[in-house]
């Protein structure tokens, strides 16, 4: 039955401000994608709450009246996970922007879910506390997006990504009722709900507030940047430094292509232009322990193969160095005007063999592929640069995507680290997962949102969307992850 817009608005306008109901079009176009604008849907209807109260009667009143909903925070997912796809309203968190706590000595901030996740760290700063997980977007996405994607970033090598994080959360759910799962304390005598909410990207309901642990600022910091000559050799350093027992904070790389985007974004020469790859490695802790690794971890990067190193220990210095890691998707926008963004996971000791797969299959395709990667998770972001008006682009484009993904299952890897499965890679979760997991998945899915209205159509495969995945039928079952995948069967 298609949604009654006109009875939902009506209902909706009896209790939130006028400015917060949007329902013309040409304001609804903001909201037609997030970041992976590969795909595209203008909402019917868009709300703006600024309370959990607010949420809950919107969540009440679409579920009386059986109509979908999706969240979306800043928009920057890189998944389509806050598009919407089918007939739904859309619940936007950017009204939501209150630090409601700072309690620094039980080391602890709870915020609204639309707070950015930038804004957390300079609430504390000057205190001597930060919050650790950095996505790459982290001066506009959002701590809600950031939950609901178990975000993670160049820090989160050593600290652990967004669930390692996050104390309590207090959640809207699909039927409106308000409900907390953990709280300040880092463990409760319950279900880990809060570990089943984090990462479930929008299906189970919308969180409205979110306790995060704080740490302190290191002592000391350094970051080093190395150079090779060929890709091999930065593989090899990474490895030979986890090896080691070395854990850095942040471990990057970037290829030849991404070195000179960023260099020639900022009009800067600050990674060596001539170089195949660069690793760029954060060490921390005390000043005496990061001195001495910081030396160690120069010395395992020289035997690797690295041409030079450059350390960097004041805050200015070391701003410069990442400055380019952290605009490297920017970068390439000024180059090309479209690009897709794959997320791929390899065990780090593959990363070379991926990496030149890549390559080749770049040259296969025609399509240049720009890489920039978490190195020490072995968390891939393979740019694929495309002109959008080109004939039958898209296809080609997804599908060089997919033979990605399928180069990274092959060596045990995963189909996505960090961006979530949202509305792009719902088909490549048969190729991961048996029907009894996807099943079992549902289920836990189902009892938070038994009429399925909270991101319908998000993460799980469907028979028409993923009727190109049926066709090819290739199932990795979990438990069959460590035979060898046969390519051919693809
Ligand atoms: C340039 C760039 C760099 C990036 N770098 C990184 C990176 O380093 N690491 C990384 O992990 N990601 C990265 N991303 C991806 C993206 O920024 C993250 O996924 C981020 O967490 C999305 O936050 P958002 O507020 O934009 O969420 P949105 O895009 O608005 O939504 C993302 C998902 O969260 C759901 N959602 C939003 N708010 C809520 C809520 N309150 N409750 C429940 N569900 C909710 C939506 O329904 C959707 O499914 C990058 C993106 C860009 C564009």
């Amino acid at each position: 039955m298609k949604p009654n817009w006109a009875v939902l608005e009506r209902e909706l306008r009896k209790f939130l401000p006028k400015k917060a109901v949007v329902s013309k079009r040409q304001e609804l176009l903001v909201y037609d994608c997030d970041g992976l604008t590969i795909d595209r849907n203008c909402p019917p209807l868009a709300v703006l709450p600024e309370t959990t109260l607010e949420v809950s009667k919107v969540l009440a009143c679409c579920h009386r009246l059986g109509i979908p909903f999706v969240a979306r925070g800043s928009g920057t997912g890189l998944s389509g996970g806050s598009l919407v796809e089918e007939d739904a309203l859309l619940v936007v968190t950017s009204r939501m922007r209150k630090i409601l706590k700072v309690d620094l000595s039980n080391q602890i901030v709870k915020v609204q879910p639309g707070v950015i996740n930038s804004w957390v760290t300079r609430a504390v700063e000057g205190e001597g506390f930060y919050y650790a997980p950095d996505p790459s977007s982290q001066i506009v996405c959002s701590i809600g997006g950031n939950i609901a994607e178990n975000s993670g970033g160049v820090h989160c090598l050593k600290y652990g990504v967004t669930s390692n994080h996050v104390l309590g959360l207090e959640v809207a759910l699909p039927d409106g009722t308000i409900t907390n799962f953990g709280g300040e304390l880092s463990e409760y005598a319950e279900l880990d709900l809060r570990g089943a909410f984090i990462g479930s990207e929008g299906t189970l309901g919308i969180a409205t507030s979110i306790t995060l642990r704080l740490l302190k600022v290191p002592e000391s910091v350094t970051v080093l940047l190395a150079d090779f000559s060929n890709m091999e050799s930065a593989g090899l350093a990474v490895s030979n430094i986890t090896s080691k027992g070395i854990l850095p904070a942040g471990m990057e790389i970037m290829d030849k292509f991404m070195i000179n985007a960023v260099n020639d974004l900022f009009g800067f020469d600050e990674y060596p232009r001539d170089a195949a790859a660069i690793l760029l490695i954060e060490l921390d802790g005390q000043k005496s322990e990061v001195k001495e690794t910081a030396e160690q971890t120069s010395e395992i990067c020289i035997r690797a193969g690295a041409r030079s190193i450059r350390s960097a220990e004041d805050a200015k210095d070391r701003a410069r160095l990442w400055k380019g890691r952290k605009s490297a998707f920017a970068a390439v926008g000024q180059i090309s005007s479209s690009y897709y963004v794959q997320d791929g996971v390899v065990p780090r000791s593959t990363l070379p063999k991926v990496l030149s797969a890549i390559e080749s299959l770049s040259k296969k395709y025609g399509l240049p592929v720009a890489n920039v990667f978490h190195a020490g998770d072995g968390n891939l972001h393979p740019l694929i640069l495309y002109q959008a008006d080109a004939p039958n682009i898209e296809a080609k484009v997804r599908e060089l995507g997919a033979e990605i993904l399928r180069e990274c299952l092959a060596v045990g890897g995963s189909i996505t680290g960090e961006h979530g499965v949202g509305a792009d890679k719902r088909c490549y979760l048969e190729w991961m997962f048996n029907p009894d997991d996807l099943d079992t998945m549902r289920l836990l899915r189902s009892a938070f949102d038994p009429k399925g209205l909270a991101n319908p159509g998000k993460i799980f495969p469907t028979p028409i969307s993923c009727a190109e995945a049926s066709r090819r039928k290739v199932i990795l079952t979990t438990k069959e992850k460590d035979e060898p995948l046969d390519i051919e069967a693809f």
